[in-house]
């Protein structure tokens, strides 16, 4: 008998396995390069700061911005803590208002919420049935007293990607400060943070090949330059903005992933769309098969799907086994709630329950693509016999 074979994994939108290559780059400064970046007497120190340096350099290239306005963190949700939370407490006394969706990441929600807890206003706008933003909604509700707009780049459910230019610019001609998370879509969609007026960006290495556990913030130093109220004090690393021993394997890691996956982003993401394509006409034959979100402005590796007719917890349970996929919500999956995402793109809760959302990646192949179109085909054939028998 052959060796229990894993799942196929196509949950990429979870977390991704750290490229070799990334690994590779990190070793050294567990062991050899161990020094405390901020030990600036001796080479110890000198090493590590030059590595951070340089990795800082690489992510600020890599989204048109400068080194000194990338802050470190532990991942896109501290990053989002960072920028909402900060940017409320900087500019209390402006206003007291934000402007969010509500198909964000709870690493958004939450902050909001909770800023409504002490006071603040918080405006989440619904989407279109596709996923997208409707750009007059977000007109409409910006208000002399709004300091702040939080639009994803890139949905971590359906994969919609947001018009980043068009909401930039409104919030710009506005005054209002316009914040994206990028967890999603750095490293796979072109983020510009001039031509697409953003002023705080937060992103993650886990999402894109590289270790888990490290993050960072854009924070736009002019036109304007935005003021942030620190979220942890202490020896006043960052420039005040993020205390606390910089991570130097997990920094190197992140600037090694990024510029991998800039140096190939182009092929890279034609290849993943190819095969997503490929999944897509696969099941797209199979009765009661439906896409949720935008056909084409989406992620390449994304594809998010229905099932009208079969019991989601079913589907799940049938699948598991041969496939690692996520079914209503990654991020809380522990929980039996239908998706907030897919409710707000209109779905009843039955639907929403019956629903895959496949994230396709680096180290998939088409033989993988080809096994789980076939999986899908017979799990979902056999469990609508048993409804309609
Ligand atoms: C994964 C994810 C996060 C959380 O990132 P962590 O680095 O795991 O904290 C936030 N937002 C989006 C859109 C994500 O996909």
């Amino acid at each position: 008998m052959t060796r229990n074979k894993r799942p196929i994994y196509l949950d990429c939108h979870a977390t991704t396995p750290v490229d070799p290559q990334v690994v590779e780059a990190m070793l050294p400064f567990f062991t050899d390069h161990f020094g405390n970046p901020s030990s600036i007497s001796h080479q110890y120190g000198w090493e590590a700061e030059a590595a951070v340096k340089q990795s800082r350099e690489i992510i600020a290239q890599g989204i048109r911005a400068v080194p000194e306005e990338i802050v470190f963190t532990s991942g896109a949700t501290e990053a989002n803590n960072l920028a909402i939370k900060g940017v409320a407490e900087a500019y209390f006394s402006k206003g007291r208002h934000i402007v969010t969706l509500q198909t964000e990441h709870s690493a958004v929600l939450d902050p909001c919420a909770y800023l409504e807890t002490l006071g603040f206003e918080v405006t989440y706008l619904p989407v279109c049935s596709d996923g997208l933003i409707d750009l007059e909604d977000l007109e409409r509700s910006l208000r002399d007293d709004t300091v702040l707009v939080s639009i994803m780049a890139a949905n971590n459910e359906v994969g919609v990607l947001q018009p980043l230019a068009e909401i930039g610019q409104r919030c710009r001609d506005r005054g209002v400060l316009f914040h994206t998370d990028a967890a999603q879509a750095i490293g796979k969609i072109d983020l510009d943070v001039q031509a697409q007026c953003i002023d705080l960006l937060s992103m993650t290495a886990h999402k894109v090949y590289g270790p888990k556990g490290i993050g960072a913030l854009y924070v736009r130093r002019r036109n304007p330059r935005v003021n942030l109220a620190p979220q942890l004090h202490g020896g006043g690393h960052e420039r005040g903005l993020r205390s606390g021993t910089l991570y130097t394997p997990q920094i190197v890691g992140l600037g090694r992933a990024l510029e991998l996956a800039w140096q190939n982003q182009t092929h890279e993401q034609a290849r993943i769309r190819a095969l997503r394509d490929r999944l897509w006409q696969a099941l797209e034959a199979i009765p009661g098969v439906s896409l949720n979100g935008h056909r084409t402005h989406r992620l390449a590796g994304n594809l998010n799907i229905s099932v009208d007719g079969v019991d989601g917890q079913a589907l799940l349970l049938g699948l598991r086994s041969q496939v690692a996929v996520s079914s209503g919500s990654a991020c809380s999956s522990a929980s039996t709630a239908p998706s907030h995402v897919l409710k707000a793109l209109g779905h009843s809760d039955k639907l929403a329950h019956a629903s895959l959302r496949f994230g396709i990646g680096r180290f998939n192949t088409q033989a993988e693509i080809d096994q789980v179109a076939a999986i899908c085909q017979e799990t979902m054939g056999a469990l609508r016999q048993v409804v309609m028998g």
